[in-house]
């Protein structure tokens, strides 16, 4: 089944989850080190899984004589790095928090000096 692959920075444990699981998480922690993962990240994730089971179910539910299929494909790159927290310069959306997404980006490549 589908599951999401977690890497905890601290200690550089790597454990998953199933999708179907993250509905029932009060919190997500590293079962190596207790590093929270942050509530609002757990908070995203249990939408994502809940959308992409939404459209799995309107799919299974569609009477359309074409069939459709899911599945998910991963390079299985970590994101953010380890290094990417350390990074000088980043993207900033439009809340002005720091972002890794092109898309998302209001001002390109902002640069402090430290
Ligand atoms: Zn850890």
């Amino acid at each position: 089944m589908f599951k999401f692959q977690f890497h905890c920075h601290n200690c550089s444990e790597t454990f998953r989850i199933s999708i179907v699981h993250l509905h029932s998480k009060d919190e997500i922690t590293c079962p190596n080190c207790v590093s929270r993962l942050p509530e609002k990240a757990l908070d995203s994730l249990r939408q994502l899984s809940e959308s992409f089971m939404d459209a799995v179910d309107v799919i299974y539910n569609n009477n359309s004589t074409v069939g459709w299929g899911l599945s998910i494909i991963s390079d299985e790159i970590v994101i953010p790095s380890s290094y990417d927290h350390l990074n000088s310069a980043f993207m900033v959306n439009k809340d002005g928090s720091k972002t890794l997404w092109n898309h998302r980006a209001v001002e390109r490549e902002i640069s402090f000096d430290f």
